[in-house]
Parts: C-alpha cells; structure tokens; sequence
C-alpha cells in the first residue's frame, strides 16, 4: 500500500499505525446476496473465507488490519479535506477516525499448484500477522505453497515472506513478480531498509511480463499507477472469473466512491495514471458485472462493483463475520 517499504516514507508513522491498530470495523451496510460462496464448504476459522471460482478452491486468508488516523490517510496527505473523506465513512457506516483496512492474501489451489496471491505484512504496519495461522486452518502447510504471486513489493504484501528470524516462510515457493517490479524493488531496497528481505528472496524470485500466464489458472495483469510494475491476477475456470486487483483499489469507500481522488501511496498520482486504473477497473466491474477481490477491501474482500449516480459503490459478497 505504501510507495516503500517503510511507512515514513508516505507521511506516516508506524507508530501511529500500531497505537491506532486493533480497531475493529463494522460490518459493511447492506449488499449481501447469495453467492458461489455458499457451496464452498465451512470456514474452519473465521480467518478463513472459502470459496470457489469454477472448479477451484479458494480462501480468503487474513492477515490483519491496517488503521489509518484520517490526518495521516493518503488522500488527506495527497490534499483532500479531512472532512470530506471522514464525510465519505461516516456516510457509509464506517468509523470517522481512521480508514480501516484489511489484509487478505488469497489462497488458491490450482491443479497440483498451491498458490497464494500475496503474502501479507508479516505484522508489520501493526497488523496481527495471522497469515500462516489462517493457511494452517484452511488445511495448508506454509511448506505445501508452491507458487506466491505478488501484486507489488509494499511491505503489506511482501513482508509475510519471511519469518521473524528472517527465513523463508514459503521455503519451497517460487515467488513470481513483474519484471518492472522486480527491478524496483531491488532498487528501492536500501533506502527503504528491505535489503534483508530483498536478499533472502532473491534466489526464489521468477520475473514475468505483463499479461504472462502466471499458473495454468491464473493471468497476471498490468494494472498501472501504484507501483512502477503492479500487477493484477485474473483467475479463470470454466465460465467463471475472478479479478484480483491488489492495490489499485484501497478502500472498498473511498476508492470506490471516489477514484479521481488522489493517493500519496500510489507512484504516479500526479500522472493520474492511477486514477485511471481504478476508474477502469470500476467502469468494466459495474458494466460487465464482474466479481473482485480486494486485498484492502473488508474481509473476505469478495464482490462486485454497481453505478451508484455518476460514480460507483462497493457490494460485498458476503457481510464480514466481524
Ligand atoms: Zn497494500
């Protein structure tokens, strides 16, 4: 989510983030339909979202949470008025104070391939750091992950790769990123402090262009402005699909309801390629009917996007369970 792996380096505090952490979200308003979800079989944690895509298994897993006081949120930093985003909450049910947002890696078993789509923060930022728990409770040892697909090199995202003692987690995984990615990340280590990480990675790490085959079920896809080679991953079986965007949206509110507002923690803000993204994704959601899945968004972050007047609202699949 952070254009670094350290947060200062998008105005705010890690301090700030772990005094705010534990807060607790309300469930989304209104939104929940029936769904695939309902003959994927029981959660055995209510850390554990399954589902399915077609004729493959999936979870939601998460993480943790990530709170942010509105004051330091990247759009106030990025020169919207506190109020207007703390406004955009309140009116949606959420609480004023602090921009809530999950972290949910996603499972996916994919033919003889166990996969996940991110690796969570690995409790930096605050978070609770419950990703192997979670991969654990959905029948999954860390040692049984054979591919981990990542969105972008942000901490959220890439700090679950190693334990605290600075060992792979997924010891057998191939870790698959974008090129571009890849090249920034390395890059940016030292200056963001990643230079472990990046080092202890580095001999699992395959590079793809954008639009490769990242799995036999999953396609990677460039979705621009966040970082210089974020990437989405669209999961195909049968007739069935599922988009997951990563950061190109944040906040199933605020990015939803309002994508033209700009965002400290996406690179080319000032270019507004952003913008443009997340106004792609939403238009084509909302027009097409397609189900997403939003690593930030409430847990399970499953959905789909609907017009709402000139702009769009988020309909989750599922209420979260709390
Ligand atoms: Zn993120």
């Amino acid at each position: 989510m952070t254009p670094t792996f350290k947060l200062a380096a998008a105005g705010l505090t890690l301090a700030a983030l772990i005094g705010a952490a534990g807060c607790q979200r309300p469930a989304e308003p209104s939104g929940e339909t029936a769904s695939p979800s309902d003959a994927a079989p029981a959660a055995a944690s209510a850390d554990v979202h399954p589902f399915t895509v077609g004729a493959l298994r999936l979870a939601a897993l998460r993480d943790g949470e990530l709170v942010v006081p509105i004051a330091e949120s990247p759009w106030v930093e990025a020169g919207a008025p506190a109020a207007e985003v703390s406004g955009l909450l309140t009116a949606a049910g959420a609480p004023a104070d602090a921009v809530h947002l999950s972290v949910q890696p996603l499972l996916v078993r994919d033919g003889d391939r166990v996969v996940l789509l991110d690796a969570g923060a690995g409790g930096q930022m605050g978070t609770a750091n419950t990703l192997v728990a979670s991969l654990r409770a959905a029948g999954v040892e860390p040692e049984q992950v054979t591919d981990v697909l990542i969105s972008h090199a942000h901490g959220d995202h890439v700090g679950g790769l190693v334990n605290a003692q600075g060992a792979l987690t997924f010891p057998k995984a191939v870790i698959r990123m974008s090129a571009p990615e890849w090249t920034a990340a390395q890059a940016g280590a030292e200056k963001a402090g990643a230079g472990p990480l990046i080092a202890a990675i580095a001999p699992k790490v395959e590079t793809f262009q954008p639009g490769a085959q990242a799995t036999p079920s999953i396609r990677a896809v460039a979705l621009d402005g966040h970082m210089p080679g974020h990437t989405g991953y669209e999961i195909v079986s049968g007739s069935e699909r599922l988009l997951y965007f990563g950061d190109a949206l944040h906040s199933s509110i605020i990015s939803v309801q309002r994508p033209d507002l700009a965002n400290v923690w996406d690179r080319d803000r000032a270019a507004a390629a952003a913008a443009a993204t997340r106004r792609g994704l939403l238009n084509r959601g909302a027009t097409e009917g397609l189900r997403y899945y939003g690593v930030h968004f409430p847990f399970p972050g499953l959905g789909r996007v609907e017009r709402k007047g000139e702009a769009y609202v988020w309909v989750p699949e599922v209420a979260a369970p709390r």
